[in-house]
């Protein structure tokens, strides 16, 4: 059992930067955890605090039944990956995946047993004997991944590990991680400023700004009906459509909120649609993202590759109205009204 409890955490290092401001969330057992935020939001202290790689300025760190709000790093039985993996130079593949069973006392036969196994089932038999220097990236992040899983410990935790790969390779071993982590259950805090890679492996995402968390959520739900203006513009590949109006009857200022994704395109009139012109048309491979110039308004709309408008041409975009959110221009929060209001 390795659920993860923080108790109104604080991180305030000197100069009067609060890192971590009194976050308290439950992380569960088993679940795959992203930590999601722009640079200098908190996550790495975040997950460096959880390590015992930092001490809190205030609250409480709990995994599983104990408090390890002070205890050292080695004691708390979780494995960190880097993200420049700190693999020994000097060691050889086997070595470096045995190195945290010496730390532990491990004797030399159990040490070899228990790396080979592990390099095994990360495919790297045959590399054994090879330095790190000698591997490509993405063994080299296997080698990381199978030297944190050697000791069998109860959490995981991932700073931004693919971040050093290309981009093919990063999405291979984005699939591999997501299997292994599922296939292995145990509890995983992964950290990352790539909303899509959040997305693609977390059951659940924290979007942390200025060390606070803005939402958390499961992936369908950030994506879906994200809590404010700023995790709407921070999550999604391509940008929410947000646009200021005014709450029919209300006298309120509030800004409409649309994903692409969930408004529909007609070359022809459509009741109740929103109309204007195709500024522009940007291909994204099976569908493309067209814009859309109104009165007073611009609204990007995804488009079936089959359904593709001309620049210049006339064009209404349809809302579907269970995916249209309402924001409080002032605060940027979710509203509860209808959006038929606006
Ligand atoms: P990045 O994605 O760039 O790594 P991050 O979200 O992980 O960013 P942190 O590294 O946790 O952010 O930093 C959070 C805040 O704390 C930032 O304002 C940063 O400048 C500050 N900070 C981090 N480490 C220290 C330190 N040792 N001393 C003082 N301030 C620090």
């Amino acid at each position: 059992m390795a659920q993860i409890d923080l108790v109104e955490l604080t991180k305030v290092y000197p100069g009067d930067v609060t890192a971590l401001d009194a976050l308290s969330f439950t992380i569960h057992d088993g679940e795959f955890f992203a930590l999601l935020g722009p640079s200098g939001c908190g996550k790495t202290t975040l997950l460096r605090t959880i390590a015992g790689l930092e001490t809190p300025t205030g609250g409480q760190i709990r995994i599983g039944d104990r408090d390890v709000t002070r205890l050292a790093p080695g004691r708390r039985d979780v494995a960190m990956v880097f993200q420049d993996y700190a693999l020994f130079p000097h060691m050889s593949v086997v070595d470096n995946i045995a190195y945290p069973l010496k730390v532990r006392g491990a004797d030399r036969r159990t040490r070899a047993a228990k790396a080979t196994e592990t390099g095994e089932q990360l495919s790297l038999h045959g590399l054994m004997q090879r330095r790190p220097a000698e591997l490509s990236g993405g063994q080299q992040q296997r080698v990381a991944l199978a030297r944190a899983m050697a000791c069998h410990p109860k959490v995981f935790l991932f700073d931004e590990p693919l971040s050093n790969l290309d981009a093919r390779l990063r999405l291979e071993a984005r699939t591999f991680l997501k299997k292994l982590q599922h296939e292995l259950g145990v509890t995983t805090v992964f950290v990352t400023h790539d909303q899509a890679e959040a997305l693609a492996l977390a059951d659940r995402i924290a979007v942390m700004s200025d060390g606070r968390i803005r939402q958390l959520g499961t992936a369908r739900e950030v994506f879906r009906r994200p809590a404010d203006t700023f995790v709407a513009n921070f999550i999604g590949s391509t940008p929410m459509n947000l646009i200021p109006g005014e709450l029919v009857g209300l006298d309120a200022s509030v800004i409409w909120g649309a994903r692409p994704e969930y408004l529909g395109f007609s070359a022809t009139a459509v009741d109740g649609a929103l109309r204007g012109t195709v500024s522009t048309v940007e291909h994204l491979g099976a569908t493309s993202l067209v814009t859309v110039a109104g009165d007073g308004f611009d609204v990007g709309v995804t488009v079936p590759e089959a359904q593709e408008p001309a620049p210049g041409t006339d064009a209404w975009v349809i809302p579907q109205p269970d995916r249209v959110l309402l924001y409080d221009a002032e605060s940027g929060a979710l509203r509860a009204e209808p959006s038929h209001q606006f």
